[in-house]
């Protein structure tokens, strides 16, 4: 459980499209009459609006903001306050120009409405840096905050598109940090994944359309949110770092932070793991880190802080300086440490994330497969090697778990004969038989089921003519089976070839028995003009698969029966026809509900009924026996 203080900060917020019309009430609202505007040449058109909103509640206007809020610059916005006599500042611009009018709030107490026209997320926060002969300091204080924001989406539309990256990163990084912050609480994560998504969503469609109203209302909206959090909870690594960048070697704000932030982000990966991953959710990705690095590139934001202007000789002395006086950060500060982060910044390498020389691999692996892309064995190769690796990755599997599972193949593969079929085993014990099958069947849903081949299949058995004996004298309860082979439209096929197979009365196929010369409970038929075919033979019974090999460990060690329920296999081939291959399963024989190799279907439980009257072709019995009357439907090809 985490503890936690929480204390909202109370700033009005305005948010929508065509708000800075309402900028004379918000005004009237504060009981203020007259305004300081501050602009910036750059936003005249929107300062105009302003302006014929405002009418006569504007006494002056001053254009003068600069980057870091210089002290000299407020000194003459305060002389025109003062000379002026404003009772509140109206500012629209980002944050220097929002810097300037906090620096002036602080100094007088005059009430502030702020329209922030890029992301920075300054109007919400009581913060306020100022530089004064090259030194920047800063100092948070209730009267800071600016009492009402004004958010008009149609203010950003112009902000060019550089500009909007960058400063959507800046925005993005005031939530990074706020996650992992130590006065973190719920209410600002909630904010803080807000405003990731919504800003990683926007940034790419920005790049298509750069007057997206829907895009530029998400990332203002994900600026306030990241603002908010900026100013409820402390920052860290990456915000000391920018700070430091910009005050002493004069790196530009927004472009600062989009170039630092994958690599703050890296740097504090391992002691933030569920933090990161909670980003990288928000992101939708599968590194938080690598992705925020993409997500940048993507959008066309600079990487490098060589492109920023600064020099390769400067880095040791920024990772001094950002790293001179203790402050909380989740993972230790060392000079090393960050004079690795920042030359990694400099050249403007993608962070390396714990998995990525894992996706590197796989994508090694799938990329030595290109020479046959487009083809099926490539497809399929690419796919079991993606799901082969990421079963390893997920896992967390050892070598040690790794030669246990070649060590099992390798077992199946030497217990595998011509008659025993380990693989067919381990394939049907793990249910992957009957998922083929079970697509196979939803590709012809008007035939009759099929089944899996299972091990037992001997390829050729021995032609048989109607009416014969399958058992030839083996003990068990006679069944005589009457079969039909029809087609989806309910015609006969004639001269379909069917070959029927199973076990004898104590669970047992031929190729099981040593004393079996030949094939025995197994045979060919050839259907009539009818499409129909007679054998006597006797009642399947339940029977362990194979239980002595690798497979019957396996099951033994998850607490698994071996059995089967008692079925007859058909396999039904016939010309400009599609195969069926199939089981009939005794209605009311044992396991039905939980057959080892996962191969019953409803439709093809069937009755083998009882019967004690005369048999069909005369024969004499003096034992009850069982009818299997089935109607097998095949597709045409
Ligand atoms: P900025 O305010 O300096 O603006 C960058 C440039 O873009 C300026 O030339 C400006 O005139 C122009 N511009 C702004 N909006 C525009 C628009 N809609 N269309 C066209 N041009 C536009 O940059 P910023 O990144 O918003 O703010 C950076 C400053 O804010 C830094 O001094 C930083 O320290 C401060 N800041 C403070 C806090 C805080 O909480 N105290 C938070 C974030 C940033």
């Amino acid at each position: 459980m985490r503890s936690f203080d929480y204390s909202p900060n109370p700033a009005r917020v305005v948010f929508g499209s065509g708000t800075a019309k309402r900028v004379r009430d918000e005004v009237e609202r504060l009981g203020h009459s007259r305004v300081l505007l501050l602009a910036s040449p750059q936003l005249d058109v929107p300062a105009g609006q302003v302006s014929d909103v405002l009418g006569d509640l504007l006494v002056a206007r001053f254009d003068g903001a600069a980057m870091h809020t210089p002290v000299e610059v407020t000194e003459q916005a305060l002389d025109v306050l003062r000379e002026h006599d404003a009772d509140c500042v109206v500012a629209i611009g980002g944050g220097s120009t929002t810097g300037l009018a906090k620096a002036l709030a602080v100094r007088t107490g005059v009430d502030q409405v702020i329209l922030p026209t890029t992301y920075a997320g300054s109007e919400v926060t009581p913060v306020l840096g100022e530089t004064e002969g090259g030194r920047k300091t800063t100092r948070s204080a209730p009267e800071i905050l600016p009492e009402t924001v004004i958010y008009d989406v149609d203010f950003t539309l112009g902000l060019p598109l550089n500009l909007s990256v960058t400063s959507g990163v800046n925005a993005l990084a005031h939530a990074v940090e706020a996650l992992y912050s130590p006065q973190a609480n719920p209410i600002v994560d909630a904010m803080a994944l807000d405003a990731i998504s919504g800003i990683a969503r926007a940034l790419p469609r920005l790049r298509e359309d750069p007057w997206n109203l829907d895009a530029r209302g998400d990332l203002l909206r994900g600026a306030w949110l990241a603002g908010t959090c900026l100013g409820a909870v402390g920052m860290a690594l990456h915000h000391k770092l920018c700070h430091t960048l910009g005050g002493s070697f004069d790196l530009p704000h927004a472009e600062t932070h989009t170039v630092i932030l994958p690599h703050a982000m890296a740097y504090n990966a391992p002691a933030t793991r569920d933090v990161m991953a909670r980003i990288a959710a928000a992101l939708g990705v599968p590194d938080a880190p690598s992705g925020m690095y993409d997500l940048i590139v993507a959008a066309g934001g600079p990487t490098s802080l060589r492109e920023l202007g600064m020099r390769e000789t400067d880095l040791s002395r920024a990772a001094e300086l950002a790293t001179a006086k203790p402050y909380p950060n989740p993972r230790e500060l060392t000079t090393e440490g960050i004079v690795a982060l920042l030359d990694d910044a400099w050249h403007g390498r993608r962070p390396e994330a714990p998995t990525s020389d894992l996706t590197r691999l796989t994508e090694q692996v799938v990329e030595s497969f290109s020479a046959a892309a487009g083809t099926r064995v490539a497809t399929l190769l690419t796919d079991l090697v993606r799901h082969l690796h990421g079963f390893a990755i997920d896992n967390d599997l050892t070598e040690g778990e790794w030669m246990t599972a070649i060590d099992f193949l390798t077992r199946t593969g030497h217990i595998t004969t011509d008659t025993r079929q380990e693989f067919i085993l381990l394939s049907d014990t793990l249910g992957v038989s009957s998922v083929v099958d079970l697509m196979t069947n939803s590709r012809t849903p008007d035939t009759t089921p099929s089944a899996v081949l299972g091990p037992f299949y001997v390829e050729g058995p021995p032609p048989k003519a109607h009416g014969s004996d399958l058992a030839e004298g083996l003990p068990g309860l006679p069944l005589w089976a009457d079969i039909k082979i029809i087609d989806t439209a309910g015609a006969p096929v004639a001269g379909a070839v069917v070959d029927v197979w199973q076990s004898n009365e104590d669970g047992f196929y031929d190729v099981q028995l040593p004393d079996f010369d030949g094939p025995v409970l197994r045979a060919r038929f050839t259907t009539d003009d009818r499409g129909r075919f007679t054998f006597w033979s006797i009642l399947p019974s339940e029977y362990p698969i194979p239980a002595d090999g690798p497979v019957g460990q396996l099951l033994d060690a998850v607490g698994r029966h071996p059995f089967r329920a008692p079925h007859v296999h058909f396999m039904i081939s016939a010309p400009g026809h599609q195969r069926l291959v199939t089981q009939l399963f005794v209605n009311g024989g044992a396991y039905l509900d939980s057959d080892t190799v996962f191969g019953v279907k409803d439709r093809l439980i069937v009755d083998f009924t009882p019967q004690d009257g005369p048999t069909p072709d005369g024969r004499e019995l003096d034992v009850p026996w069982r009818l299997l009357d089935f109607t097998f439907r095949i597709a045409k090809n």
